[in-house]
């Protein structure tokens, strides 16, 4: 029989009622003849709930006990469906990371999976068809033998390592959205559902702020050929529709030059004044910054004329903010500057499509359209199929709205 993998996300399984909706999504594909795994997220709002409760209970806290906390939230909701399977007449029983074993790495809250070992769960489909919940978000690094976590948003990254694992068919991420979109339906209303986007767009748009799927699932699911479908749990279950398929580039017959726009507003930059102008100035900057694991991501450096010192100006994710501001001062006599300057109420706003290897200009209708509204650009950076502007945050959904009308993204 084939096999699918089916994901619900918190709102799909915020209380019982939604439970029993999400027992008849996987009842109606039963019926059309799969073997199934379901992977579930915690209800809505209980993970956030939980990684507060760590805070409260210590600050400075010890990583492997936050996943020992935090992964249970889906411990429930596998129990919870199981139950409602069963009690539709449906053999279901729920599995945990560490029962199946899904084998990730030590890095606890953000855990990469190494392998998953599905021969128990093909057992289960075998001698009785049974469904197999599995708790999303959670692994187990197998020598110390403790639980870990896969980052916020995590169990996308198990549904679709669930589904490479069992050769699923394909893999169905039931959300709150009926797909993807052109950019977040809830910041830009007249955003257009698409209906298929290649991996690697899903992947930058992903990458770039759009929390629709994790970063990682995207990368897995490209790597192993995975079909991914984003649908809504909204649906009639007796008659859902398809959503948005997540696919090769190949597949796709047309393309827009631009195919979506992201955005992030967990950014920060930070500006250097009058650093020494001499080689070894960026080493000694950025890499006690990589030694400590802060993601550098836009570079500016003004060109100095016969001076002998220079800016240099950088973003951050705004959660490092401090963190950096403490290394550059440690390393101050070193890098030898005269002020820093950070900014933390700023947004990066990102434009995404495959078209743009074949279109010239694609960058400077954005740069026009902005000056047109009067937003100020801070830093740009651009790559093969997307570009970047670092602006301030009280102009980022005018800037979203007008880059979106710009490339023609509107829904008509
Ligand atoms: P789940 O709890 O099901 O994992 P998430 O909240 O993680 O759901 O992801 C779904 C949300 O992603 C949507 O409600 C939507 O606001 C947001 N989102 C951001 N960008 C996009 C996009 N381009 N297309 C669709 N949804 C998007
Ligand atoms: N419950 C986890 C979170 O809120 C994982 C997930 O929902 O994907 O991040
Ligand atoms: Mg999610």
């Amino acid at each position: 029989m084939p096999r699918l993998v089916m994901k619900f996300g918190g709102t799909s399984v915020a209380d019982i009622e939604r439970i029993r909706n999400v027992a008849l999504h996987v009842k109606r594909e039963l019926d059309a003849g799969y073997h199934i795994a379901v992977v579930v997220s915690a209800m809505a709002g209980k993970t956030n709930e939980l990684v507060a409760w760590c805070k409260q209970a210590n600050p400075r806290f010890d990583p492997a006990e936050y996943d020992a906390v935090v992964s249970s939230g889906e411990q429930v909701t596998s129990g919870l469906l199981a139950l409602t399977l069963q009690s539709m007449g449906i053999p279901a029983r729920s599995w945990q990371g560490w029962q199946i074993p899904i084998k990730t790495t030590d890095a606890h809250a953000a855990a990469r999976i190494d392998d998953i070992d599905a021969a128990a769960i093909l057992r289960g489909f075998e001698e009785n068809g049974s469904v197999a919940v599995v708790a999303g978000f959670q692994g187990i690094h197998e020598d110390s033998g403790r639980i870990t976590t896969l980052g916020r948003g995590g169990s996308d990254t198990s549904a679709v390592a669930m589904a490479a694992a069992l050769e699923a068919e394909r893999c169905d991420i039931y959300t709150d959205v009926d797909g993807v979109y052109t950019t977040d339906p809830r910041i830009v209303p007249k955003a257009r559902r698409l209906d298929r986007i290649s991996y690697e767009e899903m992947l930058e748009m992903a990458s770039l702020g759009a929390k629709v799927l994790q970063v990682r699932s995207v990368e897995l699911a490209m790597i192993r050929k995975v079909p991914t479908y984003v649908r809504s749990s909204f649906d009639d279950p007796a008659d859902p529709k398809l959503g948005t398929l997540i696919c090769g580039e190949e597949e796709i017959m047309e393309h827009q030059t631009v195919t979506g726009i992201a955005y992030s507003k967990d950014e920060s930059q930070i500006t250097l004044r009058n650093v020494a102008d001499r080689p070894g100035i960026a080493a000694a900057i950025f890499v006690p910054l990589a030694e400590a694991n802060i993601n550098v991501d836009m570079i500016i450096q003004v060109v100095s004329d016969a001076s002998t010192t220079t800016d240099i100006t950088f973003t951050v994710p705004e959660s490092e903010y401090e963190r950096t501001l403490a290394i550059l001062e440690k390393n101050k006599d070193a890098i030898d500057f005269s002020e820093v300057q950070g900014e933390t109420e700023v947004v990066k706003v990102s434009v995404i499509g495959v078209g743009m290897r074949s279109h010239a200009g694609v960058a400077a209708r954005a740069f026009k359209a902005l000056s047109e509204k009067h937003i100020n650009i801070r830093a740009i950076t651009t790559s093969e199929i997307k570009f970047s502007v670092l602006i301030d945050a009280p102009y980022a959904e005018l800037a979203v709205r007008t880059l979106h009308s710009l490339y023609n993204l509107d829904q008509v």
